[in-house]
């Protein structure tokens, strides 16, 4: 009798150290990983520093874009060599870069594929943008960049370029300039057609957003915010998921019209 009770006893406590083991694993695990363990929609909030609100709409966005493929070219204006516009304490360049960086994860928590004419400093050119969106399957090709006006400082607010004649082209553009208003937080110039070499020359339908004018003190401050580069990024990015699934079922092609 004594016998089993001390098996009974040893099996207890072996019980109890394996458990003891598996739980202090668990727990390092968690100190150690506590990063990996974070949701994708906890990354999401704590990087881009979104408020409640607004992942609830970008949440909206993810639901609406359940079963629906989506590529999309981003493409930061200029690069290396072509600095844009702008003086020698910041270069549009560089603006551009940053709000296109701001607009990649919020756009792939949706569930878009996002391509990239560049990512980084690099210097590329005209023909190797279009002619990269040309071989593509992207579904919509959308250039950010800056303005600048040399006669008049006062000038300022966002414009989003299509190609004349492309319907598809304007609707995209006026979805996006929509949701740039709706945030009451960015000036919008409007929708305009331009002989944009992105436009003319991009197969798939193309838009330009020209985000602001830095020869205009105060928008030009804004530009280079971090703030408000992230409210760009993500008005941009709600424009352009509401405008795709919008048109979804119209053609790619802008030549379709
Ligand atoms: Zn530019």
């Amino acid at each position: 009798m004594r016998v089993y009770r001390a098996r009974f006893l040893a099996a207890l406590a072996l019980t109890g150290i394996v458990l003891l083991l598996v739980l202090g694993c668990i727990g390092i695990f968690r100190l150690v990983f506590k990063g990996d363990l974070k949701t994708e929609k906890e990354i999401v909030r704590e990087t881009m520093e979104i408020v409640d609100e607004d992942m609830d709409l970008l949440d909206e966005l993810k639901e609406k874009m359940k079963g629906t493929e989506f590529t999309l070219i981003l493409d930061a204006g200029h690069g290396g060599s072509d600095v844009g516009t702008g003086d020698a304490s910041y270069y549009e360049k560089d603006i551009n870069m940053d709000i296109v960086n701001e607009m990649v994860p919020l756009l792939e928590y949706c569930g878009v594929k996002v391509l990239l004419t560049r990512d980084g400093d690099e210097t590329v050119a005209l023909e190797e943008r279009s002619g990269f969106a040309n071989e593509s399957e992207a579904d919509r090709f959308v250039s950010i960049h800056c303005n600048f006006c040399e006669d008049d400082a006062s000038v300022a607010g966002l414009e989003c370029y299509y190609w004349q004649g492309s319907s598809v082209g304007q609707n995209y553009a006026e979805s996006i300039v929509g949701a740039a208003e709706e945030s009451g937080e960015i000036k919008v110039r409007g929708t305009r057609t331009q002989d944009f070499h992105v436009l003319r020359e991009t197969q798939i339908t193309a838009i330009l957003i020209e985000t602001g004018y830095i020869s205009n003190k105060e928008e030009g401050e804004k530009l280079m915010s971090s703030d408000y580069q992230k409210t760009l990024a993500f008005y941009l990015v709600k424009g352009i998921i509401e405008g795709y699934l919008d048109s979804e079922g119209t053609p790619s092609y802008q030549q379709s019209f």
